[in-house]
């Protein structure tokens, strides 16, 4: 099969997709931004753009929505959600399909992340007849004190390419759940997917009926300047932004300029430990996992591993056969389980990391670019460098699958290297020792949001809240108690004496 057939099936292929998911062709066929696929590097379409007007008017049109949808009870806006849920349950096949020719995920992947939103609409519906509060004891006699938990208002959501579904699933099914309107800016690298996911939840809507307002969901299409709207708009009360460290310095501030909430997910550096006692058949598979799944694009992705003296003559000349025997190609003509980079800039940043690391002593395997019948593609071998100590590139995300690999003889020096780095995303040890296993999750253990044992960084489930501390940004979504962040707090005291007594005992007789 030549080039120019498969450009041909790649973008008919995308078409037919989106038709199947009810996206209409003026979407995407009218000019605009160029939707590319990193699995043959070809363009498919051109997404029809946002301007910074057209983006106003639709914060105040979700704005609008939130005003009719706050008032529908909580467990009927669930209703809504498991609609999404069952839409998406319908969709499954051909949207995971689309999540791997625009963000070159293995079929498995993509459809794994299509499971992630259903699994977080289900979560959201149970949610939806939860949003407790509490009933605190008052200090005053005939009185009664409540927490009671308000709708927000318009919820920014703005996504990375790498996660470019089950982000914006996280964050809408909770903020839906919890009375609130979404204005979504998705990443300019994964802007079909998005329109998928809009039509995907029109159809929800319709199902459910008038008590949906229009404008439950704004789709903005551009890149970071609309984005900037988004954060600066002062009718919007929370931002849920996901992407890059350098994305998070920028938008944090100008939130809490105008005092409005953030939730960050940014970058990750995450490391592993292999201690003595590790299973290390298991943390073979659990760390090869990890650091090249998904082409080493994930915020979770393995990073960094540190292996004790003791074990690391087995476990690398083990993990290094791994590497030279991965299968790398493209996701859709082959059983690759490493797939395409995003872009070329994605290839020199791995290029120029490696490069650095080889002037700081770190021996390469693996790195180099693979040919799988795409000029305009950029599939790379993923790279182990065994690097002296922890240095120079080793301190930073580079958005690849390169893991760097060093010795440790002393697991508090282990740690404390660990957590000697700018992000704190996730973590995870390798032990079949009690002692190490609790001391790693410790007070003084792993400074991550996520810190597991016998487990990788990667493939978190979504009851638990993800985020990380540090540099990740310190927010949390998803599951657990993270939907308060999508609420507001009133503390209610209620006053059901014939007296006025003052707290602290505080007298004002007039
Ligand atoms: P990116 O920072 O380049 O872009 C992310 C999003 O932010 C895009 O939609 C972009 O348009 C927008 N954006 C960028 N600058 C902005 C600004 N100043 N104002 C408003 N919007 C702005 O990230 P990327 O390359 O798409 O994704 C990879 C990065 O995302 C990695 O660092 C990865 O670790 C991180 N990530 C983190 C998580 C997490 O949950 N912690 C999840 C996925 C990805």
């Amino acid at each position: 099969m030549n080039v120019s057939t498969k450009r041909l099936d790649i973008v008919a292929e995308a078409r037919g997709l989106l038709s199947a998911l009810g996206v209409g062709e003026s979407a995407y066929a009218a000019g605009g931004m160029a939707a590319m696929s990193p699995v043959t590097g070809e363009k498919i379409a051109e997404v029809a753009t946002t301007t910074a007007a057209g983006a106003a008017r639709a914060i105040e049109e979700a704005d609008s929505a939130f005003r009719k949808w706050r008032l529908v009870p909580a467990p009927k806006r669930g209703e809504l959600v498991r609609l999404l849920g069952e839409e998406l349950r319908a969709h499954k096949a051909e949207l995971g399909r689309l999540v791997s020719i625009e963000a070159g995920k293995i079929p498995s992947e993509g459809l794994g992340e299509v499971q992630e939103m259903i699994d977080i609409c289900d979560f959201a519906v149970g949610l939806s007849r939860q949003l407790y509060g509490l009933t605190i004891a008052t200090e005053r006699p005939g009185h009664r004190m409540m927490e009671t938990w308000h709708p927000l208002g318009v919820i920014g959501v703005i996504s990375a390419f790498n996660f470019p579904v089950a982000v914006w699933s996280w964050n809408a099914a909770l903020a839906l759940v919890c009375g609130n309107s979404v204005v979504w800016k998705p990443s300019e690298k994964t802007t079909l997917t998005a329109l998928a996911c809009q039509a995907i939840f029109e159809r929800a809507v319709k199902r459910f009926g008038s008590d949906a307002p229009d404008g439950l969901l704004k789709v903005l299409i551009g890149d970071r300047a609309i984005g900037e709207v988004l954060v600066d708009h002062p009718k919007v009360p929370l931002v849920s932004a996901t992407g890059s460290t350098r994305m998070g310095r920028d938008v944090g501030p100008r939130l809490a300029k105008r005092f409005a909430r953030a939730i960050l997910e940014l970058g990750g550096n995450n490391a592993g430990i292999v201690t003595p006692s590790a299973d290390l058949d298991m943390a073979l598979r659990a760390i090869a996992f990890g650091a090249m799944g998904t082409a080493g694009q994930r915020c979770t992705t393995l990073r960094r591993l540190f292996v004790h003296d003791s074990v690391y003559d087995t476990l690398v000349p083990r993990l290094k056969k791994a590497y030279e025997s991965v299968s790398v190609g493209s996701p859709l003509e082959t059983s690759a389980l490493v797939g395409p980079l995003i872009d070329k800039a994605a290839f020199d940043g791995m290029q120029k990391a490696l490069k650095q690391a080889g002037t700081h002593g770190g021996k390469i395997t693996g790195g180099s670019r693979v040919d799988a019948g795409h000029a305009d593609a950029y599939y790379v071998k993923p790279a182990l460098v065994e690097m002296p100590k922890q240095e120079g590139p080793v301190l930073e995300e580079t958005f690849a699958p390169i893991l760097y690999v060093m010795k440790y003889t002393d697991l508090d020096a282990a740690i404390a290297d660990h957590n000697a780095v700018g992000a704190g995303l996730s973590s995870s040890i390798f032990t079949l020792d009690l002692q190490e296993a609790e001391r790693f999750l410790s007070v003084d253990g792993s400074d991550c949001g996520i810190a597991n044992v016998n487990i990788g960084t990667s493939g978190a489930e979504i009851g638990g809240a993800f985020g990380g501390e540090k540099e990740t940004g310190g927010g949390r979504e998803s599951g657990s108690d993270a939907w308060k962040a999508y609420m507001r707090r009133a503390t209610n005291t209620v006053n059901y004496s014939k007296a006025l007594p003052l707290a602290q005992g505080v007298s004002f007789d007039i």
